[in-house]
Formats: structure tokens, C-alpha cells, sequence
């Protein structure tokens, strides 16, 4: 019955896979320099022939895996923007990606839904529970991109906010259509979904030769593609081997010297506001927290809840000083460490972490 049960769902998540990405265009395209538009990017061309590849909307437990193979065959870096809600069948492949220094993962949402369409406390729903899920797993990213790319002004200020950065993508491979279109992505294929003219008829067969086509015009930049598609497979290695032999280089987002800007607006982002509303109370400022040996290696200190700046780190067999709990369960705790610091940690579900008790 695992089996079974196993293929369906590989089966399901190719369909919903699709689903996403068509939907995704047709609802949020926006334009390039728009920069209340959900695919901005404060970072501008040109990039000095550096390029960086991006995949959405996994983990996929079919395709991640074959795309993560090609990239580590050709020493090829990558971000994963991951949906909240494949991350728990996914994890074994996230704990991967996190272990290779190649690979690097950030928040796609919870479920794949159109911030616009969305309300506030909707919104922040989708990044926070995408948030705690990834550092369950250890995983602790600011970055963050909109489904289908859809945003405004508003909602980029309220996502900022919260103490995520966008991240747009400067290219767009158009995968969805080349996907849908059975491996091109023809004006009848492309005109289902979009009102402009898109893909130039010479490279309507390639979706290799039309990235690379872009990537000539604009000096580089960040590249969108997704990790759910057999075409993504089919074409990333000559497109890895095309931009190479033009003198590419693949590079990571957090480059600071290509992305300046989008690496600085991460490192001076405004503390995430806080989840939770600590309830001081006094007889709750003896006790002490101390960190269990479910901890691999540290646990990050925040400035405030889910990812604000990170001020410590608590070691394994450390013990902090407990300033007052939550008043929720969200699992955050603010804490006095031994140098006198105070800030929040995050107990890993159910006080996995941590355990709070009288200071010994
Ligand atoms: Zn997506």
C-alpha cells in the first residue's frame, strides 16, 4: 500500500505542479520594473555575465531529486523556494539540500496562494507557518518569493514588514508553457494564459536557447524556473552548458557583489514582528531554559520571533535565563543568555528543543 499510495502522490503533485505554475501567470504577471510588482528585484542589469538559477514550488519528490543531480554534476548553485505544504513529505530532500553548500532554500508560501487574493492575516499565515515548518528543519532563510508573483505595494511593505525580502527573478524561462506546449512554447500554447506576444517564434522550440537568449540581453541575472517539470530536466543541462561555453558563471542570490542590493535589504531588514506578545510575569523569571539533546549543533537567539536578526546562539547543554512566556503556543520563548542578551528561541514543536524548568 506505500507504494501505492507513494505514486499517487507523485502523480498528484505533477498535476497540481502544473496547476501552480499556468495559474501563476495568468493571474500575476506583472511588469519587470514595476517595483510594487511581486517578480522586483531592487538589482538591475547588467550582471556582469554572473547568473543565478532558482526553482519553485518543490520539493518534488520525483523531479527535485534529478534536477539536484544535474546541478551537483556540473557544480552548479541553486535556491529552492519551497511550499510550506510539501515540506513535510519532503523534509529527507530539504535536509539534503541544506547539507550541501551548493544549495541554499527560502520560502515560497504555505500553499501556493495569490497574496492578492488573500487577506493580511492570511498572508502572514502562509509566510509564518512556511517559516516554523523550514526551521523545524534548522532551515533559516529571509528570502521570500510571491506565488505567481503576484503582490502590490502594500503587501510587499506588509511582507517587509514581517522581515522577508522578495525575491523577483530577472528571467523567466517560461517553463509552464514549454511544459504545456510538450516541450515548446508556441503563441497558441502561450496566448491560453497571457495577452502580450511572448517567446520570439525562434525560440519557441528552446527553452534553453531562450533563457540564454535573455540572460545575453541583460548581462545575467535571476533565473526562474520551476523543479516540478519534466521540461526543467530536459533542458537544464544544455542550458548549464550553453551559458557556460558564452563565459556565464552561476553564482548564488545572497552574492552580495551581484546582488548588492537584494543582499543588503536582507541584512538590514526590520525584526519580524514578533508572532507573539510576551506576558511577563514575575513568578516565571526564575526558571531557566535549557537546550536538549535533540539540538544538532545550535539554536539561534532572535532579536524578535520566526526570523529577526540572529543575536546568540545556544549550544547544546546551555542553559538561558527565562525572561517571560509566550502568550500563545507558538513556540517561542524569550530568553536572557548567559552574557546578558536577550532575545527569542524557538522550542522546535513542542518544547522538542528546549526544556524550561527551576535554574539549577
Ligand atoms: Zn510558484
Amino acid at each position: 500500500m506505500v507504494g501505492v499510495s507513494g505514486a499517487c502522490n507523485v502523480a498528484d503533485e505533477q498535476e497540481n505542479a502544473l496547476d501552480e505554475v499556468s495559474g501563476a501567470q495568468q493571474k500575476g504577471y506583472v511588469a519587470y520594473d514595476d517595483p510594487c510588482s511581486g517578480i522586483y528585484l531592487p538589482d538591475q542589469p547588467p550582471f556582469k555575465k554572473k547568473i543565478a538559477l532558482t526553482f519553485d514550488d518543490g520539493p518534488n519528490l520525483e523531479k527535485t531529486p534529478k534536477v539536484v543531480q544535474i546541478l551537483r554534476a556540473h557544480s552548479i548553485p541553486a535556491t529552492f523556494f519551497v511550499v510550506g505544504h510539501r515540506i513535510d513529505k519532503g523534509a529527507d530532500l530539504i535536509r539534503e539540500l541544506d547539507s550541501d553548500p551548493l544549495f541554499s532554500l527560502a520560502n515560497h508560501s504555505y500553499s501556493h496562494s495569490n497574496f492578492r487574493e488573500i487577506n493580511t492575516d492570511g498572508r502572514k499565515k502562509q509566510l509564518i507557518d512556511t517559516t516554523k515548518l523550514l526551521l523545524n528543519l534548522n532551515v533559516d532563510t529571509k528570502f521570500f518569493r510571491f506565488p505567481f508573483g503576484s503582490a502590490d505595494c502594500e503587501i510587499r511593505d506588509e511582507v517587509s514588514a514581517l522581515g522577508y525580502m522578495p525575491v523577483g527573478w530577472h528571467i523567466d524561462s517560461g517553463d509552464w508553457c514549454f511544459e504545456m506546449g510538450g516541450g515548446s512554447c508556441t503563441r497558441a500554447v502561450y496566448g491560453q494564459y497571457m495577452q502580450r506576444e511572448y517567446i520570439p517564434k525562434e525560440y519557441e522550440t528552446s527553452m534553453s536557447d531562450w533563457i540564454i537568449h535573455q540572460a545575453e540581453q541583460l548581462g545575467g541575472g535571476i533565473v526562474l524556473m520551476h523543479d516540478t517539470l519534466s521540461v526543467t530536466l530536459t533542458y537544464l543541462e544544455p542550458l548549464i552548458n550553453g551559458l557556460q561555453a558564452r563565459g556565464f558563471e552561476f553564482i548564488a542570490i545572497n552574492s552580495e557583489d551581484v546582488f548588492p542590493q537584494l543582499n543588503e535589504a536582507v541584512a538590514t531588514a526590520a525584526p519580524t514582528t514578533p508572532i507573539v506578545q510576551p506576558t511577563p510575569s514575575p513568578s516565571q523569571e526564575e526558571q531557566c531554559i535549557y537546550v536538549s539533546e535533540y539540538v544538532t549543533s545550535s539554536l539561534n537567539v532572535r532579536a524578535s520571533p520566526v526570523s529577526g536578526a540572529v543575536v546568540g546562539r545556544l549550544n547544546k547543554g546551555d542553559t538561558a535565563h527565562y525572561l517571560a512566556k509566550s502568550s500563545t503556543n507558538d513556540g517561542w520563548h524569550q530568553i536572557r543568555t548567559l552574557g546578558g542578551a536577550a532575545g527569542w528561541v524557538y522550542d522546535g514543536g513542542a518544547e522538542q528543543w528546549i526544556t524550561i524548568g527551576a535554574c539549577r
